[in-house]
């Protein structure tokens, strides 16, 4: 049995505020959020990092991108805009290791990034 929580998410057996599903992906409400609309956007496949995807996987993220631009529209932030992160292993702040899509709307962010 996988220990991995978003793949618990993906299978229900931990709840999640759902805002979109493919046959592919699941985006919720992350459970922590920093800004007013904090959608993570994770693919059914287990990935563990960034550094884990292959070429197959290209697809797939354009898939997750396509999501936030979705969900972003879908919101009413696309013309104010917002900001898509994925973080990588410790120095990128990587706490769940199930590759995943922060989309953070709502809010002005900062350049750099802390
Ligand atoms: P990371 O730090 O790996 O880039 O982001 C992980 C995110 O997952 C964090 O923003 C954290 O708040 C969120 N998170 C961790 N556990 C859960 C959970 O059980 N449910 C939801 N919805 N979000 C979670
Ligand atoms: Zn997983």
């Amino acid at each position: 049995m996988t220990e991995c929580i978003f793949c618990k998410i993906i299978t229900g057996d931990i709840p999640a505020k759902i805002i979109y599903e493919t046959p592919e992906l699941l985006a919720f409400h992350d459970l922590n959020p920093q800004a007013p609309l904090h959608a993570l956007i994770i693919p059914r496949k287990h990935i563990a990092t960034l550094n884990d995807l292959t070429e197959a996987d290209a697809p797939l993220l354009g898939q997750m991108y396509l999501a936030a631009q979705h969900i972003a529209a879908q919101a009413g932030f696309a013309e104010r805009g917002y900001r898509c992160v994925i973080n990588c292993n410790l120095d990128g702040g990587q706490s769940v290791y199930h590759i995943h899509l922060h989309l953070l709307a709502g809010r002005k962010h900062s350049w750099p990034p802390g």
